[in-house]
């Protein structure tokens, strides 16, 4: 099954910034950050964040405060309630019990050992770390052994080789299959693909721009909203930063954070213009707010490779 995702958008625009609250935003969060923010702002919409604090063991509340105060510190206020995945299981559930009906769920026991040993080598274009179907038509007699060893079942969406067409503002046309992405994991945390796609319908998100390693697991996400009923959100999926290593910058690479800039005398109004430098959208000295950076923006020159920080810079 091919399908084309409309990006014919009517009514109000709504844009999202979606962070996990695990540790503190890095440049490479803030600039993304910024840009959903610019994107929306440049068409007069709304721009709402969302905590992805599924995983209770990596995320905190101090975290959670720490991202906010650093996103207003750069003139990055939500328009909306700030929602927390965490308090929102159920609704998760009930797109399962959608899904269960449909007789697209079943049960995984696999390991991640287990699915890395029959992995393989890469095929077509399906997205990252795609599952091999192992567990897809399990026996009676072998689910009852696994039970019986103590395994706790993940849950997988039931995929049909269907394939979709993303016309994304910024990583222009993008067409990828599905794999039997996790729903459920075997802790009972639901897992991102679903409810990210349950929480951009619910909050009515109509533009979803982040990094482009999400982009594999985009058809993913059109698969679930096409399953479920839900609108498809128009997407930009937009370059990462880079450390001068060439790796994608994490807080290893040194001071990455607003903190850490503060600290070397860099502050918040300083890295917001070396951010909007990064963008075109104006010099790396200059005295800018964001609401002047979202004057005249335009999506369409923002640059299509990754901003590569100097060395001096960290
Ligand atoms: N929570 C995800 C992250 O921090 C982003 C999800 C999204 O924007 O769809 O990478």
């Amino acid at each position: 099954m091919l399908v084309r995702v409309r990006t014919g958008i009517l009514g109000a625009v709504r844009g999202r910034f979606a962070p996990s609250p695990t540790g503190a935003l890095h440049l490479g969060n803030l600039r993304t950050a910024l840009l959903s923010w610019l994107q929306v702002r440049a068409e007069g919409g709304e721009w709402w964040v969302r905590m992805e604090d599924l995983d209770r063991v990596t995320a905190a509340e101090h975290h959670e405060r720490d991202q906010l105060a650093a996103l207003a510190a750069l003139g990055l206020r939500p328009d909306g309630p700030v929602v927390r995945q965490s308090e929102r299981f159920e609704r998760y559930e009930a797109a399962i019990s959608t899904l269960r009906e449909q007789g697209r769920v079943y049960e995984c026991f696999c390991t991640r050992r287990e699915i890395r040993e029959a992995a393989q080598a890469p095929h077509g274009d399906l997205p990252d770390g795609a599952y091999p179907g192992i567990c897809r038509d399990l026996s009676t007699a072998r689910r009852t052994a696994l039970l019986d060893e103590g395994r706790r079942p993940a849950l997988r969406l039931r995929t049909d080789g269907e394939r979709f067409v993303i016309d994304d503002l910024v990583a222009g046309r993008f067409e990828g299959g599905v794999d039997d992405v996790v729903l459920r994991r075997n802790d009972r945390v639901p897992a991102y693909n679903l409810a990210v796609v349950v929480d951009d319908a619910a909050q009515a998100i109509t533009h979803v721009l982040r990094g482009d390693d999400l982009l594999s697991s985009t058809p993913r996400q059109r698969l679930l909203q096409h399953l479920l009923g839900l609108p498809a959100p128009v997407y930009a999926h937009v370059p990462l930063v880079l450390a001068p290593d060439g790796t994608r910058l994490a807080k290893r690479h040194g001071a990455v954070t607003l903190a850490d800039l503060a600290a070397r005398g860099v502050t918040a109004p300083m890295v917001l213009a070396r951010l909007g430098a990064s963008l075109g959208l104006c010099a790396p000295d200059a005295h800018v707010t964001a609401d002047e950076l979202a004057d005249g923006f335009d999506l369409d020159a923002v640059p299509r490779t990754p901003w590569s920080l100097p060395a001096e810079q960290l």
